[in-house]
């Protein structure tokens, strides 16, 4: 990717602003395509035959999506999105064969958005790093989660003593905070739990797995 297409591009951008806020940039530049992914779908795309027929034969979204997709409770694209699926269902009771098992998500789209957006986000953080950009906000961040961290380790080149020490570091705060909060549960602890302190379950897995648990990602976007 040449200087000039990286750094002029919404990603670049994204994560920059991203680098500055809680939690992992790169998930929350996932988490934005996420977003921006099923609001067109629910507001504009709700019509497009072509894309409905994808999902249809794709068997709509995976788990993980469908709790997504029901976090915004939008009504209307939700029914007719899976009006769709289970009129397909209804209709083999009179087909050759009669009900049988339709797979839930053979080829879900959104996991394509995510791997899609991870990937543009991975490479532009890469670039950037190794041409001297994004340093200072790097070092000021929270670090990566761990799957995110290792394919940006993949693609880091010269600068890789800088991503590393960052995110050791990082995740050494995780690790401190986490062990006080198990500490803190001992009957003869005294004292008051730091926010940070109080969070450090939801960080941990946040930093292990690269998931957010729902109510966290809400009060985060
Ligand atoms: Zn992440
Ligand atoms: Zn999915």
């Amino acid at each position: 990717m040449a200087k000039a297409t990286w750094e002029t591009t919404a990603t670049f951008a994204d994560l920059r602003g991203y680098l500055g806020q809680p939690g992992c940039a790169i998930c929350s530049c996932v988490g934005q395509s996420r977003r921006r992914f099923l609001e067109d779908l629910v507001y504009e795309n709700i019509n497009d035959v072509g894309l409905r027929d994808r999902l249809r034969k794709g068997g709509g979204f995976c788990l993980r999506h469908v709790r997504a997709l029901l976090d915004r409770k939008q009504a209307l694209g939700t029914a007719i999105l899976y009006g769709d699926l289970l009129r397909q269902r209804l209709r083999s009771f009179t087909e050759r064969g009669g009900p049988r098992a339709l797979p839930l998500a053979q080829d879900c789209l959104l996991c394509q958005v995510e791997s899609e957006s991870t990937r543009r986000a991975t490479e532009v953080f890469a670039h950037a790093l190794d041409a001297g950009r994004l340093q200072a906000e790097w070092e000021a961040s929270e670090g990566f989660c761990w799957p995110h961290f290792i394919t940006c380790r993949r693609l880091v080149r010269g600068q890789r003593a800088v991503l590393d020490r960052v995110e050791e570091r990082c995740l050494a705060d995780v690790a401190r905070d986490v062990e006080a909060l198990i500490a803190s549960y001992d009957y003869t602890w005294t004292g008051t739990r730091s926010p940070e302190v109080a969070g450090a379950w939801r960080r941990v897995v946040a930093a292990v797995t690269g998931e957010t648990d729902p109510a966290a990602r809400d009060e985060r976007t």
